[in-house]
């Protein structure tokens, strides 16, 4: 039997354990690659077809057929986005953003993609633009535009301290989904699934391991923009955390709205793309 007292005493070998050195999980040169080209020379001719301006602290449905772009601007002042993303012809298939983050890495830029749950496993849309592109990752850890946080929620709110706060992204992205599919709060509620954070400036501390948000480098008229590789039903939440640079889950920070707009490649602008096939995997289990 182990001694629970001394159960975490290194080892005498400990140090030379703490120097191996990492291996990525999954080299990422395997995946099937974007041809960027292709999709930028596409979008140089698009028209606009339509935008939405999500209010503060509240989110907003948007439609993107296969084949066309979205673009998300940052408006009036420095804001965050919580963007959900679903397969429009059926709820079931939605972003992954733990795949995505394994297959990535802790934030997405252009030419990375957000991929789709189990057992669809292809990408919904691809990063064709992104004007925070320079960012890089800082000295502290941080990045943008993650993968790694959820979405902020009033549970946990009321797990940390009791509170009651209807307009965190959860909360906006379903009552959202609901007013835009006509269903009820209940039935919404289940299909909010966590979130690429649009703008947001994250990491996790080296010494802590802990989640760490700080204020965004994002600035009105800076944008990421997204081709869809799939009919797409996106859903993007003005966070309450504004700029998140001290907290969310109360309506103290300074908010500011999202534009989101959508455009169409001119006829033929597309040749030799097609929508990506669900995954290849045969679904046999071994059985
Ligand atoms: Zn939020």
């Amino acid at each position: 039997m182990t001694d629970s007292r001394n159960s975490s005493r290194p080892p005498a070998d400990a140090e030379a354990r703490r120097a191996i050195a990492p291996v990525i999980c999954y080299p990422n040169d395997g995946l099937p690659k974007p041809d960027l080209e292709l999709y930028q020379a596409a979008r140089e001719g698009a028209q606009k077809t339509g935008e939405v301006l999500v209010p503060a602290r509240d989110a907003r449905c948007f439609e993107v057929p296969a084949g066309h772009f979205f673009r998300i601007t940052s408006v009036e002042g420095p804001q965050v986005g919580d963007l959900n993303l679903w397969n429009l012809n059926a709820l079931s298939e939605r972003f992954y953003s733990g795949k995505t983050r394994a297959l990535h890495g802790t934030h997405i830029t252009t030419g990375e993609r957000m991929w789709s749950s189990f057992p669809h496993v292809r990408p919904m849309a691809t990063i064709t633009a992104d004007t925070l592109g320079w960012y890089g990752i800082d000295e502290f850890g941080g990045s943008v535009h993650d993968v790694i946080g959820t979405r902020c929620d009033p549970y946990t709110g009321n797990l940390l301290s009791g509170s009651q706060y209807h307009h965190c992204c959860h909360s906006n992205l379903t009552r959202a989904l609901a007013d835009h599919l006509g269903i009820s709060l209940a039935e919404a509620e289940p299909a909010v699934h966590d979130v690429l954070n649009v703008f947001m400036c994250t990491g996790f501390t080296r010494d802590t391991g802990q989640y760490f948000m700080k204020a965004s480098p994002v600035r009105p008229g800076d944008h990421i923009e997204f081709f869809a590789e799939i009919d797409l039903l996106g859903n993007l939440s003005a966070c309450p955390g504004g700029d998140c640079s001290s907290e969310h889950s109360s309506d103290t920070a300074a908010c500011y709205p999202l534009l989101v707009e959508t455009f169409s490649p001119a006829e033929g602008e597309l040749a030799g793309w097609s929508s990506p096939a669900r995954n290849g995997y045969d679904r046999t289990h071994g059985r």
